[in-house]
Parts: C-alpha cells; sequence; structure tokens
C-alpha cells in the first residue's frame, strides 16, 4: 500500500507544466526537420531569427565586470538600499504619481504577485481577473486558498469588459469587505492587449466609488512584466492616475527584470507599493519583508546590482535603452507582419497593442493545437484559444503562420 505524505494543503495534481512540455516536442521537431520546416511560438522569451536567446549585451556585460564580492555577499532582506530607490524610478519613469511608494525585492514578478495575494488577502478573499489570464495568478491562489474569480476579458467589440469587471468587482467586494483585482497591462499576457486610457479611468471611478465605503480594502495587482514592450515610452502614462487615492484602494505593482533585462534567469524584480499614505506603505514594506525572510531571505545581489548600476550611469543607461528600443521593434515587426497577414486572410485575433503574445479566441483550442502542431505549427492551446508567442518566430513565419493556423481553424470547425 503507498500512502500519501504531503499534507493536504500541499496535495496536487502530478502534473508537468503543459507549456514547457510542448516547447520540449517543438525542439525535438527542430532538431528533427530543421528550423526552417518548424514554427515553434510556444515560449514567453525573445529570440532573434535564428532560434537563439536575445540577450541585452549592457546588462550580462555589467554582470561579468561585479566584483565578486557584489555578487556572493549576502543583501538587506527587501533588496540592496540603491536597488529599492532606483527600481521605483524604473518602473515608473516619468510618469510617477503623486504618492508614496516603497519597493520590496521579490524572485522575478511571480515573487510580487505571491507577496500581494499573501498579505492583501486572506482566507478565502476574493481575487478577481480577466478570464484570459497568466496561469501562476491561480496557482497561487490556490496554494493559499484565495477564491480566484474570473470575468470575460473582452465585451463583444473586443474592448476591454469594463460592464464585466464592475459587475464582478462589487458583488465580490460585498463579501468580505477585501478584494484584490489583477490587471495585467499594458502588454497583456496571453491576449497583447493594453488598457486604454479611457478605460482606466471608469475602472478606477467603479474603485473609487467603493472606496467611499471605508469599512473596503481595496488592492489592485497591477502585473507589468511586459511594459517595455508596449510602446515607446508613453504607455507608462497611465501610472499617473494612481496619483492621491482613497486611503482604501493600495496598488502593487508587479515589477519584472525578466523581460525588460532579458534576466529571466536571474530571478529578480519587485513588490512596489503605492498609497496615498505613508504609513500604509511602511506597513507594505515590513509585511513582504517578513515574507521575504520566510520565503527565501535574501534576493539575488548581483541583478539589484546590475539595475541600479545602469540606472546610475548615464552612458550605461544610453546603452541599454537603445538595445531594448532595439529588441522591442523587432517584435513590433513581427506582430505587424503577423496582424496584416491574419487581417488578409480573415483570422479573428484579439486586438493587439504590445508584447510577446497574440491571441486568437477559438471554442476548439485544443483540437486546433493538435492539429497545429502535427503540422510543425506549435503554440498554446489555452482554454479560449491559442496563444501565439510572437517572441519567439522569426518575421519570415509570423508571415506564413495566420493562413495555417486559419486553414486549421476552418478545417477543425468544419469537422464539428
Ligand atoms: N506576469 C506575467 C503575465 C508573465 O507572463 C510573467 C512571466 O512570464 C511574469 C509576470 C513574471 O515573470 P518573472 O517571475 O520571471 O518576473
Amino acid at each position: 500500500m503507498t500512502i500519501k505524505m504531503t499534507a493536504e494543503n500541499a496535495s496536487w495534481p502530478k502534473e508537468e507544466d503543459p507549456i514547457f512540455a510542448i516547447a520540449e516536442r517543438a525542439d525535438n521537431a527542430i532538431r528533427d526537420l530543421g528550423r526552417d520546416k518548424v514554427i515553434n511560438a510556444t515560449l514567453g522569451s525573445l529570440y532573434d531569427d535564428d532560434g537563439n536567446l536575445i540577450t541585452l549585451n549592457t546588462v550580462f556585460d555589467e554582470l561579468k565586470h561585479l566584483r565578486n564580492d557584489e555578487i556572493a555577499a549576502y543583501s538587506p532582506i527587501a533588496g540592496n538600499n540603491d536597488f529599492q530607490e532606483d527600481v521605483v524610478n524604473v518602473c515608473f519613469g516619468d510618469y510617477k504619481p503623486d504618492a508614496y511608494f516603497r519597493a520590496v525585492y521579490t524572485p522575478g514578478g511571480t515573487g510580487a504577485v505571491r507577496h500581494c495575494i499573501w498579505t492583501y488577502a486572506g482566507a478565502s478573499d476574493p481575487v478577481i481577473c480577466p478570464d484570459w489570464y497568466w496561469k501562476p495568478y491561480k496557482t497561487i491562489c490556490d496554494e493559499f486558498e484565495r477564491e480566484f474569480i474570473t470575468y470575460p476579458i473582452f465585451d463583444e467589440n473586443f474592448q476591454y469588459n469594463v460592464e464585466g469587471f464592475e459587475k464582478t468587482f462589487r458583488e465580490n467586494l460585498k463579501k468580505n469587505k477585501r478584494i484584490i483585482s489583477i490587471f495585467n497591462t499594458p502588454a497583456n499576457n496571453p491576449t497583447g492587449y493594453s488598457i486604454s486610457d479611457d478605460e482606466w479611468d471608469k475602472i478606477l471611478d467603479i474603485i473609487k466609488d467603493e472606496a467611499k465605503d471605508m469599512e473596503n480594502r481595496i488592492t489592485i495587482l497591477l502585473d507589468i512584466a511586459y511594459i517595455e514592450y508596449a510602446g515607446d515610452g508613453s504607455q507608462k502614462k497611465f501610472f499617473k492616475k494612481f496619483s492621491n487615492l482613497p486611503e482604501n484602494v493600495f496598488v502593487l505593482v508587479a515589477f519584472s527584470m525578466s523581460k525588460s533585462y532579458t534576466a529571466y534567469g536571474l530571478r529578480t524584480g519587485a513588490a512596489v507599493g503605492l498609497s496615498s499614505s505613508q504609513e500604509i506603505v511602511d506597513e507594505f514594506f515590513y509585511s513582504c519583508s517578513h515574507a521575504n525572510r520566510s520565503n527565501w531571505s535574501n534576493g539575488v545581489r548581483s541583478s539589484m546590482q546590475i539595475l541600479s548600476n545602469i540606472y546610475r550611469d548615464e552612458q550605461k543607461s544610453k546603452s541599454y535603452h537603445e538595445e531594448l528600443e532595439q529588441a522591442r521593434k523587432l517584435l513590433e515587426r513581427r506582430a505587424e507582419t503577423f496582424v496584416t497577414e491574419a487581417d488578409k486572410v480573415g483570422l479573428r485575433i484579439f486586438p493587439y497593442r504590445g508584447g510577446f503574445f497574440i491571441s486568437i479566441p477559438t471554442e476548439n483550442s485544443q483540437e486546433i493545437g493538435d492539429e497545429l502542431e502535427a503540422n510543425n505549427l506549435f503554440a498554446i492551446a489555452l482554454p479560449k484559444g491559442i496563444r501565439f508567442a510572437v517572441c519567439a518566430v522569426p518575421e519570415d513565419q509570423c508571415k506564413i503562420a495566420p493562413k495555417i493556423i486559419k486553414d486549421i481553424m476552418d478545417k477543425v470547425e468544419k469537422n464539428k
């Protein structure tokens, strides 16, 4: 007889990560058939046209020039002191809201999402999110027994479903008077959508309306993992809208170095807390420092140092931004090509505003995904559609992929 050793709260199905599994199958196909015969649109990392991971030299030159002790020493629990200050400036750019801030190191944006869900929702409190979402939000909610609730992301015109948000937000806030609302924007994973300024105004009006009840505790979790790939700088303007919020509205920005510094494996990000009250950001800081200590203790010193060294040196900062812009433009070209071709062949996709992914809504995603794979196009079948990682696919393949997808979708749908 086999016995079960994991405690009830930590018992999960024995399953491999499906995205990494299909990415491995795509790699095998490339090995067997050659790169030109296979479209690998699976993984959310930027690759060049030869299939090599794009890495920003400014970032990795800096890493290689750090002294051993700058890499080896423990950092303070909340992160290097310079990093705590610099990451706020890097995060908001020219559009710092009128508010108090503090930042705490986290291992990637994931750590910041984790801290938010643990710290600002209690057991069975609701965490609301659009129905096209990055899966770890739910994984974390499951782990901590928070109630994860979704609403349809778009209305019938493929605009942000503010009405759906409002209904879900107001209804669920009533339950325990505490809620977290997740927004992964700009350049949402997986849809490529960015909430517009007008949509933000409406969303914030609804939030401020509920904040009139001083018993309510409202947290906005703003996941900006792809922000640097969502425009040429002005995409950060919306941050200004978080100025002078009511005290019972707290904003936690999940900042990540994974995409914006191509530093995925260095596991560095930050939880940036924002409030109109100094006391509330202090409370945030000490609570998240405690969570750091209990989960991973100190952070990765070298990557924090890299961010500060680049931020504080004019020349390095210039090179970094030039390299980043090059990567962003490459992505933009690929996405434009895909969008144009999709339009030509009549493939209906979600409105793309930036980031690593384009998504195609369909109710038959698994069958279509399987059929695409049989035709050597590897993309991710999500519950409500197909996610195509433009970040990983050369422009010439972005040109041919929409027709392949359209033909297969038509075939699968015809056989239904
Ligand atoms: N948020 C979204 C939507 C993501 O897609 C990712 C990475 O894929 C992250 C956050 C955080 O990544 P990391 O923990 O590597 O910073």
